[in-house]
Formats: C-alpha cells, sequence, structure tokens
C-alpha cells in the first residue's frame, strides 16, 4: 500500500529542504527523500566546502606576501590535512544542520534512498511506495566526464574526489578554464602545487566579456598558473605515476605532465535515472526538466527547482525557485523565474562580481548604452589593502538610465555588486547610485564617480580596449 502525503520533495539541495519547511508549517503531511548526503552539491562538494578552501588559500597568499606588509613571517607551507579538516568541519556543520532540521520536523517524513517516478503520482524509495497529488523535484546535478581518449587509462579528480584530497597535489592539471576549473586552480596554486590549465576555447570563461576574460588570465598568472589554451585535441595517457595530457594548441609544447588530473569540464543534471518517462516529464535534449515560468513541469502537480530545471545554475537560483513556488502556492503571490536578474560571483581572489548583461549583450541588444569603467588601481581601498588587480565597469540604458549590467572583478567585488543588483530590482535610474553617499573607505564609494564619468558604449570590444 502507498502512503498518502499532501506534497512530496524529491533532494535535499537548496529548495527542497526550505520548501519542505513551508508546506510542512502551512499543514501539509510531507514527505522529503534524499539520496545520499543531506544538503547537496553547495554543502558538500560546492559553494561551502570550496569557499571554505578558498579562504585557506587566501591565508597562504596573504603569509606568502606578509613582507609586502611590513610583517616578519616566514611562510613555511600549507598543512593540507589541517586544510581539508577546517574545511569538513565547516561543510559538516551545515550538512547535519539540514538533516537535523528536516528530521525534527513537524509534519514531515524523511526517507533517505534513491527516489523514481512510478507513475505521475507515485514515488518509489527501495520497497517503499509514497503517493502525493503534488511532487517537487529538487534532483540537482553531478560531474560531467566527457569523451576523450585515453580517460578511462587515468585516475581523474572531479569537484566531489576533489574533496577528498588532504594533501598536495605535485602538479595539478585541470582541463577546463571555466568558473570550477579556475577556483581550484588558483586555490591549489596558492597551497603551493604546480598548476596547469587546460581550455578548449581561445579564451577563459568565454560567457564572459573579453577583458574580464584577459584580465582574470593574467591575475591568475602572475601567481604562476600554466595555461594552454586552444586545446582542440585533448588526450590522455599514463606515464608511469604521471599522466600526460596531450593537447593540440596554437603553440606551447604538445604535452603537459602532471602528477593528478581535475576535469572540471561542466555538469549534468540528475534526470536519468528518475523514471521521469513513467510521469510522462520531458525534459530538453540534455536531461533538463522543461518548465514554465513558474517551475511547473508537463505535467500538472509535478514541479522542478533547482539545477535540473536549466534556469540557473547556483545555490541562490536554486532558492529562488523554492521561493518562486512557495509564493505561488502559499502566497497568491505570481512570482515568476523571468523576474529574476542575473548574479552570480567567481570566486578567485580578487572575486568577479557579476549582474545583468555583458557588455557583449548589451551591444548585440543594438539598445544605445552608455558605458564607465575604472581599474582598481584608482580606487583607495584597493589601494590600502594592497589589492589592485582588476577593475569595476557597468553599462545603463542612454534613454532609460536603468543599469542594464556590470562586472566587478577586484577586491571586494562579490559585496560591492550586490548594490548594484539592488538598484536594477528596483528600476530605479543609475543616478541613483551617483547621487548616493557611500561610506569611505570602500570600494563601493568609487561607483558614483564611474557613474559620473560615462560615455558612449564603444561599437567594439577592441574599440572599448583602444578607449582604455
Ligand atoms: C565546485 C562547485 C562550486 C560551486 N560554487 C558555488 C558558489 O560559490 N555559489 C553558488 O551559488 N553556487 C555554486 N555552485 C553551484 C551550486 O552548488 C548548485 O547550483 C546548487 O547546489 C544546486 O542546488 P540544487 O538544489 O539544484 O541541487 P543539489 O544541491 O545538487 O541537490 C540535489 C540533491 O538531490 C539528491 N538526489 C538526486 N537524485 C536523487 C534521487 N533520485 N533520489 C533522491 N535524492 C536525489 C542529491 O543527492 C542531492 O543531495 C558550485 C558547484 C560546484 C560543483
Amino acid at each position: 500500500m502507498a502512503k498518502q502525503y499532501d506534497a512530496i520533495i524529491i533532494g535535499t539541495g537548496q529548495a527542497g529542504p526550505s520548501l519542505a519547511g513551508r508546506l510542512a508549517s502551512s499543514g501539509m503531511n510531507v514527505a522529503i527523500i534524499e539520496r545520499k548526503l543531506f544538503g547537496g552539491t553547495c554543502v558538500n562538494t560546492g559553494c561551502i566546502p570550496t569557499k571554505a578552501m578558498v579562504a585557506s588559500a587566501y591565508a597562504a597568499r596573504t603569509a606568502q606576501r606578509a613582507a609586502e606588509y611590513g610583517v616578519n613571517t616566514a611562510f613555511s607551507g600549507v598543512d593540507m590535512k589541517r586544510v581539508k579538516a577546517r574545511k569538513d568541519q565547516i561543510s559538516g556543520q551545515s550538512r547535519t544542520g539540514v538533516e537535523g532540521w528536516l528530521k525534527g520536523m513537524a509534519n514531515c517524513t524523511v526517507y533517505e534512498g534513491h527516489a523514481r517516478f512510478e507513475s505521475p503520482r507515485e514515488i518509489s524509495v527501495g520497497a517503499e511506495r509514497l503517493q502525493s497529488e503534488r511532487i517537487f523535484i529538487n534532483v540537482g546535478g553531478r560531474a560531467v566526464a566527457p569523451e576523450m581518449p585515453g580517460l578511462s587509462e587515468v585516475p581523474f579528480l572531479n569537484n566531489s574526489s576533489m574533496m577528498n584530497v588532504d594533501f598536495l597535489p605535485q602538479h595539478l592539471v585541470i582541463i577546463g578554464g571555466s568558473y570550477i576549473g579556475l577556483e581550484f586552480g588558483q586555490m591549489f596554486r596558492r597551497f603551493g602545487s604546480e598548476v596547469t590549465i587546460i581550455e578548449m576555447g581561445e579564451r577563459l570563461i568565454a560567457r564572459e566579456d573579453e577583458d574580464v576574460s584577459a584580465a582574470i588570465k593574467e591575475i591568475l598568472e602572475r601567481e604562476g598558473v600554466n595555461f594552454r589554451m586552444n586545446a582542440k585535441c585533448i588526450g590522455l595517457a599514463r606515464r608511469g605515476d604521471d599522466i600526460v595530457a596531450q593537447v593540440d594548441c596554437t603553440s606551447g609544447a604538445p604535452g603537459v605532465v602532471g602528477s593528478h588530473l581535475l576535469l572540471a569540464t561542466g555538469r549534468r543534471p540528475n534526470t536519468d535515472d528518475l523514471g521521469l518517462d513513467k510521469a510522462g516529464v520531458t525534459t530538453d535534449k540534455r536531461g533538463y526538466i522543461l518548465v514554465d515560468d513558474q517551475l511547473q513541469t508537463s505535467v500538472p502537480g509535478i514541479w522542478a527547482l533547482g539545477d535540473c530545471n536549466g534556469k540557473g545554475a547556483f545555490t541562490h537560483t536554486a532558492y529562488n525557485d523554492f521561493e518562486i513556488v512557495a509564493a505561488n502556492l502559499l502566497d497568491r503571490d505570481p512570482r515568476r523565474v523571468s523576474d529574476r536578474i542575473t548574479a552570480y560571483a567567481l570566486y578567485i581572489d580578487p572575486p568577479l562580481g557579476r549582474v545583468g548583461m555583458t557588455e557583449a549583450e548589451v551591444r548585440k541588444s543594438g539598445r544605445p548604452a552608455l558605458a564607465g569603467k575604472r581599474p582598481m588601481t584608482r580606487v583607495g581601498r584597493a589601494i590600502e589593502k594592497g589589492e589592485t588587480q582588476g577593475f569595476m565597469k557597468i553599462a545603463v540604458d542612454a534613454k532609460t538610465h536603468e543599469i542594464l549590467g556590470a562586472a566587478i572583478l577586484g577586491t571586494g567585488g562579490d559585496e560591492v555588486i550586490q548594490s548594484i543588483l539592488d538598484v536594477m530590482y528596483a528600476k530605479s535610474p543609475y543616478t541613483t547610485i551617483q547621487r548616493a553617499m557611500h561610506i569611505h573607505p570602500t570600494v563601493s564609494e568609487l561607483l558614483p564617480t564611474m557613474l559620473g564619468e560615462l560615455r558612449p558604449l564603444a561599437a567594439t570590444a577592441a574599440d572599448a580596449r583602444a578607449a582604455g
């Protein structure tokens, strides 16, 4: 006999637990199912542990640079076991927090096991059968291991197995020069590994503007990270204990020899083993569940939230999905996915904070725009901190004066960008920030200055570079 629930939630990532809380406190009888680690990717193998490790890497870098600040100390290396223990403690606290919260929640039953659809209203978890008129899918995604000659011959790491690394790889070779690869790359370089990042494209994180990609490459190169760009034909082989990555590049030696290999080549949704066909839920070609603007799937009564719906790939987008679903179901508030503005950060040091459109997207849109840019070398707070790499830039609509997008690559960039985001949500003109009195000395205090120096957006990225 199937057990009846008012709602079933599959996955305890960044949307499921909060949704369980809202539904259960509204009086619904809720079942939530987790097959592995409570808290999902962010808590166990994503944001939280990586940012804990980024903090250790920052401490190492500061120690290496101590003399620049007049501090007498000799940097004698990193204890990777303690780096991992610190990371495990922070991540573990978060995991047990989620688990304890769910298991102690009134009106909520936790199932541990793999959930699978048996029909549009029935889920199996091992021998158990659960039924509900409302099913919420929050299954997240996992790292992809791409088809690559020789990959089956060599050991490799991904973002999950990197969490077990409690030693210093002598030479970490990373395939993939995007967000995850860059964060791990800088981190392990700071810990003391030699690091080579192999990227198939002409530039890093190609969805960013060219000046952002170029500046990030320079920042990492200054710290000694090696790059092999345009690696169109990657093949792998073993040589004794080493791994050889053959790269068909436009320049440089044909092969990179490393001690360890990290694949940072993208992610795929966990939808292939969910029995979606038995429910009639449709996906796109890559397995992302198709949803409408309020996150309902093709089957009434089934919603998909978080990374598995392809509408976002961040913790904040997954959490925002929860807010949208809860608002629609419980608050008669018709919130939508299309209400949200693109926002994310890349946690290299200095971080990149990004909101809205890139300059390239603004150009493509054809709308008349104004742009401003300021190097961090002209930001007092950055000079005082000895962290002057990067720049801030912004684009605004020349007619409405609304902000279209911004990038802050620089110290505090992940925090400073939020004030721009809030003005964008308020649909206020850029003059709201320009006329605001900001606190001195901060990075934010230069936002009004930059906005006071707007010029027409250059017609091409090359023109923008030439203009400085
Ligand atoms: C290395 C790395 C760093 C990151 N850093 C950041 C960052 O700094 N900021 C940021 O915003 N985002 C970051 N992300 C992305 C972020 O982790 C994800 O966007 C977020 O975790 C997605 O949440 P989710 O709820 O969609 O899924 P997940 O967190 O992946 O949770 C899904 C859960 O569902 C469970 N599950 C799957 N299938 C089943 C099933 N059939 N039955 C039962 N349970 C199932 C899984 O075990 C998992 O616990 C990072 C990701 C990685 C990999």
